[in-house]
């Protein structure tokens, strides 16, 4: 008898930004993950909506792994008067310390080139957040380690488990001591080049499933031959390699091939350049957390030896102006904002050069775009023409690719009674439903923005 626990999904609902799913337990409301909606202007526009639900009203935020599509959010959240605790693994938690007082800096950079721009007339544009929001988020984090048992808040305890995918990244399970529901988070590649497994989910009454290549595989090809082949050429030609990463992640698995092409000859020798500061933390942290990767500590040695540390402005700007051949990682990974946009001009009109797309490209973006074979991109108001050559590296990816979420899901002790699935594109989470309900036998949905499931018992 009683209450029995309910999901509402208030975000990541056929699409793939802004994680935000309530799990209320009676009176206890726990939010997992606070991200913000990035890609087109309607989906942006939501981070500047009232939240779903007050602030005040939560009890606890469990939070999956660093990405701001999953933690953005949490400097409005603090703000708006949410006063609980914000759980999650250390690794998390200590890439949040760069990733949040960083978003709070292009809010604040955004809203100042907004007022720049504006007529006087109109009220100042304001940061939807600010550094300090960030950093009164960040005093409520509280850490605990993968397969330990916690409570996040009164008659709910919860467990996280590895999703490889980044440093940190965890599946989270909830129990209201009756039933149970888990939430895969973004999940990793089996294989990947420096991530461990994900590890097998729990098992759970119902199952929150992400769909980022929900309708998609992976090619099978070994990215250091893709690498290899891209770098040789482009210099060969004199051009430049600009690779776009996910500072966070992707950025350390290209480090890592290119440190490993090198080591076997397999690239000539050239100048490698790092030109992002939350790259440069984040490829730091890979000595401190060395049980969530495959790199042995000379391997995260040498991924640093080779490159250069891009870390001032002054330097950035200077790297804009300089000639290939070399090799450029830079942010952000969909070429929405960051450095990489300033390299745009130098780089994507040069028929010699070539641009690499490591990652997920969310709909809307420029990365989107390039991937699409747009000959032109516009960039702070003026259009840029597309001549360099632009590759895909999807084996690259730090996303399970649809066969991977599928073996995933099949390797739970017991079945579900539903699964949701979320955090992909309409179209891809569709296609991943259509293979559970087929392939599993499991009833599967795709929830929209609002809904609210009931968790059932197996
Ligand atoms: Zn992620």
């Amino acid at each position: 008898m009683g209450h029995k626990l309910e999901i509402s999904f208030l975000g990541a609902a056929e699409t793939v930004t802004g994680s935000r799913f309530l799990v209320q337990a009676g009176s206890t409301r726990i939010l997992v993950d606070c991200g913000l909606f990035q890609g087109v202007k309607r989906l942006r526009e939501k981070n500047w909506e009232p939240f779903p639900v007050a602030p005040s009203s939560l009890d606890a935020v469990v939070l999956t792994h660093a990405h701001v599509d999953h933690s953005g959010y949490l400097p409005a959240l603090v703000r708006d008067g949410f006063a609980g605790d914000i759980w999650c693994t250390p690794s998390t938690a200590a890439l949040a310390q760069i990733l949040l007082p960083d978003t709070a800096h292009i809010q604040e950079e955004d809203a100042r080139y907004a007022n720049k721009r504006r007529s006087t007339k109109h009220d100042p544009a304001l940061p939807l957040f600010t550094q300090d929001d960030a950093q009164r988020a960040l005093e409520r984090f509280r850490t605990v380690d993968v397969d330990r048992l916690f409570s996040p808040a009164s008659g709910v305890e919860a467990r996280f488990s590895p999703a490889g995918h980044i440093l940190g990244a965890a599946s989270a399970w909830l129990t209201d001591g009756r039933s149970s529901v888990l939430f895969s988070g973004d999940l990793g590649r089996t294989n990947d080049v420096v991530m461990r497994d994900p590890a097998p989910p729990p098992a759970a009454d119902h199952i929150v499933v992400e769909s980022t290549y929900g309708n998609r595989l992976h090619s099978d090809g070994d990215p250091h031959d893709l690498l290899a082949d891209v770098v040789t050429r482009t210099a060969r030609r004199g051009g430049i390699v600009l690779i776009p990463a996910f500072a966070v992640g992707r950025a350390q698995a290209i480090l890592h091939v290119l440190a490993t092409l090198r080591r076997e000859g397999r690239i000539p020798e050239l100048p490698t350049f790092l030109n992002s500061p939350m790259a440069i933390h984040a490829t730091e942290l890979f000595l401190r957390s060395s049980g969530e990767h495959r790199l042995a500590r000379h391997e995260v040695a040498e991924m640093r030896a080779g490159v250069e540390l891009v870390r001032t402005v002054e330097e950035s700007i200077a790297l804009t102006s300089r000639r290939g051949p070399m090799v450029v990682i830079t942010a952000s990974g969909m070429l929405t904002g960051g450095r990489v946009l300033h390299h745009l001009f130098q780089v994507a009109p040069d028929h010699r050069s070539t641009i690499v797309l490591p990652g997920f490209q969310a709909a809307g973006t420029r990365g989107e775009s390039l991937a699409n074979g747009a000959r032109s991109l516009r960039v702070f108001g003026e259009d840029v023409d597309v001549n360099a050559e632009v590759v895909t590296l999807d084996s690259l990816s730090a996303h399970a690719d649809a066969d991977e979420l599928l073996t995933w899901l099949r390797s739970t002790p017991s079945r579900p009674s539903a699964v949701s699935v979320v955090h992909g594109e309409a179209s891809a989470a569709d296609r991943l439903r259509s293979r559970i309900e087929h392939e599993l036998g499991w009833a599967a949905r795709v929830p929209a923005m609002g809904d609210t499931v009931v968790v059932d018992r197996r």
